[in-house]
């Protein structure tokens, strides 16, 4: 009987840790991300903090010679759905495996960027090294963007896209679909 008392006690303790912890947990997760109505309009601008670090890639990528262009920011899901049909009920090359409301570009989460060379004009050659570092312009490009937070498609196993880049704060599509929303969005 009294070690049946034991291991009663032993097992409510462990029950109000797990308690607990899952409180801690809960707390934290909500600090970071924050509901909205999963039908509320998608966010028209860039991340504000997207929109920072891309100014900072920029100016970074300067500094050491490179001319970087932000050619695409936030996409509407209608651009999303005119993309995707590129390479496959329209011709050209496919660009993009993310329908309207699949892409991080939708939630304002991610931007494209390509290299100006020294005419000024822009290219998609991932392979020019207009600085004459002897390290191609996009990758020296791509880490300074890493550097900075971004996440880079051209590090993605499978289909590459290396002009892409964005910052998920952790949340899946299937979670910005569902409404959750980084939460200093609200703040600022
Ligand atoms: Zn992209």
């Amino acid at each position: 009987m009294k070690r049946h008392i034991k291991d009663l006690a032993a097992w409510s303790i462990i029950i109000l840790i797990s308690v607990l912890l899952f409180m801690i947990y809960d707390q934290g997760r909500n600090d970071h991300y924050t509901e909205v109505d999963n039908h509320a309009p998608l966010p028209e601008k860039l991340d504000p903090l997207v929109a920072k670090k891309a100014e900072a890639f920029v100016k970074k990528a300067a500094e050491q010679g490179i001319d970087v262009a932000i050619t695409e920011t936030v996409r509407s899901v209608e651009r999303q759905n005119e993309l995707y049909k590129q390479g496959r009920s329209e011709g050209g090359n496919i660009v993009t495996y993310a329908k309207g409301g699949e892409s991080y570009h939708n939630y304002g989460l991610a931007v494209d960027f390509a290299l100006r060379n020294n005419d000024g004009d822009i290219i998609w050659d991932t392979a020019y090294d207009g600085n004459k570092s002897g390290k191609a312009d996009w990758l020296e490009a791509a880490e300074i963007a890493k550097e900075l937070g971004f996440e880079w498609g051209g590090d993605w196993n499978g289909f590459k896209d290396y002009p892409h880049l964005q910052m998920d704060y952790g949340l899946s599509i299937r979670q910005l679909n569902e409404g959750l929303r980084p939460s200093h969005n609200q703040s600022e």
